[in-house]
């Protein structure tokens, strides 16, 4: 094992959105600085994510004559979250995140011009308080590397690449004083950061820790839980399991999970008005179609079998109205049905059964209790758009995945960041934030906008500027 006889004030553990804005913040207080980083460059997430983050009272939102608050940002994360979210952490997150924006703002940020608006897929906000830049999440990486190369430039940082951390270097009394990386590197330090993301990137933790596949190939491939590993080994504990929560649906190439996204079909009634219908594996539909809340699209389809549905319509709709995949055109979509395995055309509707494995019954009974509630006008589930029967042949269906690409388990920390045993006694010297936390703590049991990028960085800043110790 080698190391040297330097010992670091702060080891930051993974160089991605909280660890290269908490190695910039404690670097400008006059600390030394390690950041060891697996990848083979820095950014994390941000280079494959979209980047939206949220926060209220911004310079931005004054310039464009937005009234917004804190206070009304933790107000609305109380009622999207239905109060789910861990109170101390998001609140810590909200009423700090216009300082953090405003910062990243004035280092160079690009938000697009017609930002801030109130949602984006997510369950909506009452205020225009969402942003996000040209580049998505790479824009705000662009803005963190530059300022941490200013740092190591001044010597006051310094970075190594491709040298993932593999343990913590502990006391007897339980303290941790530094990590060991790569093959045989040893550093040490008086303040340890995780700061490694989440688990999305490993198929096998994503299942251990929720008990649910992971379907969809989209995380950062370096985030595998390490540090989620090294938390509890050291005395930590996880928390938040029961919050895990599938978005309304992704089209995946294939059934061989995790897999890559194809796209996503637009089932936002705000958006495009909804003719179909939506279907589970027994052939029964699950909610009214046009049901306004995300969220609450969300939550009845974590209730479906393996967390699928079928969106099934006829030519009659599909000659109608707009395509329903999100940027398709009609030609894009006649070419899907005729080669994709998620897209399915059949001439009746017992063959539509037969090809996606719907239930026959089921889907025959349910399409013609649906024609009779449509020629009624009268809907069970009470959908008030229903502009067409399911009548005229072929039939159509395009199978939806409900899936998370982030981390909703996280490790347990007090409001100080400090990662804390079962008994609420922090582990002295041992930090965590960012998506290491999980999304449960930030957001609850629901998708609340911008509330994993904005924190992460919100809480890189804080434990930069004031709460690691050295
Ligand atoms: C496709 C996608 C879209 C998203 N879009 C949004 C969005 O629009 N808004 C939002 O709020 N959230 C979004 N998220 C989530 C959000 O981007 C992340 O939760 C957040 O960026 C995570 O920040 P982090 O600092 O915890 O992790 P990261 O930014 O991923 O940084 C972790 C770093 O640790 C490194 N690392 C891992 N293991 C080790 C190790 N053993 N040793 C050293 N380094 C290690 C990784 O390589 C990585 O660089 C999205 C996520 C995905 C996957």
């Amino acid at each position: 094992m080698s190391s040297t006889n330097q010992t670091w004030d702060a080891i930051i553990v993974g160089g991605g959105t909280c660890g290269l804005t908490a190695a910039t913040f404690a670097a400008r207080r006059g600390a030394k600085v390690l950041v060891l980083e697996a990848a083979d460059e820095l950014g994390g997430t941000l280079l494959v994510g979209h980047g939206q983050v949220s926060a209220a009272g911004t310079k931005l939102q004054a310039q464009k004559g937005i009234h917004d608050t804190p206070e009304m940002h933790w107000e609305e994360v109380l009622r999207i979250s239905k109060g789910t979210v861990d109170h101390d952490l998001a609140r810590m997150a909200v009423f700090n995140a216009a300082a953090t924006f405003d910062w990243l703002v004035d280092h160079g940020y690009d938000v697009l011009p017609f930002c801030p608006v109130a949602s984006y897929y997510h369950e909506p906000y009452r205020a225009p308080r969402y942003y996000w830049g040209k580049d998505w999440g790479r824009s705000i990486a662009k803005v963190l590397v530059a300022e941490v190369d200013k740092e190591q430039a001044a010597g006051r940082i310094a970075v190594k690449t491709s040298m993932p951390v593999t343990g913590l270097l502990q006391q007897p009394d339980g303290a941790v004083t530094g990590v060991t990386a790569g093959t045989d590197r040893r550093f040490v330090g008086k303040s340890v950061l995780l700061s490694a993301g989440g688990y999305a990137g490993s198929p096998d933790m994503f299942r251990e820790v929720t008990g649910i596949p992971l379907f969809a190939k989209m995380a950062y491939r370096h985030n595998v839980g390490v540090g989620y590993r090294l938390g509890v080994a050291a005395g930590g504990y996880l928390r938040g399991r029961e919050k895990y929560l599938c978005n309304f649906g992704f089209i995946l190439e294939s059934d061989a999970f995790p897999s890559p996204f194809t796209g996503r079909c637009n089932t936002y009634p705000e958006d495009r008005p909804i003719a179909e219908i939506y279907v589970n594996s027994r052939g029964q539909r699950f909610i009214r179609e046009d049901e306004p809340s995300v969220d609450m699209r969300e939550h009845a389809l974590m209730k479906q079998p393996d967390l699928r549905y079928w969106i099934v319509f006829d030519q009659a709709m599909f000659d109608q109205f707009p395509p329903m995949v999100v940027d398709w055109t009609k030609e894009q979509m006649i070419a899907a049905f005729a080669n994709h395995k998620m897209f399915y055309r059949a001439n009746s509707v017992e063959e539509l059964a037969a090809r996606t494995g719907i239930d026959a019954k089921g889907l025959a009974a349910t399409i013609s209790a649906y024609n009779r509630s449509q020629a009624g006008g009268c809907d069970v589930l009470g959908r008030t758009h229903m502009p067409r029967p399911i009548a005229s042949a072929p039939y159509y269906a395009i199978r939806n995945q409900g899936c998370s690409v982030t981390s909703t388990v996280g490790l347990a920390v007090d409001a100080n960041l400090r990662v804390v045993r079962r008994d609420g006694r922090p582990i002295p010297g041992l930090y965590a934030a960012g998506e290491i936390l999980g999304a449960g703590q930030l957001q609850g049991d629901s998708f609340v906008g911008g509330m994993m990028a904005m924190p992460a960085l919100t809480f890189g800043k804080l434990l930069g500027e004031r709460l690691l110790a050295f």
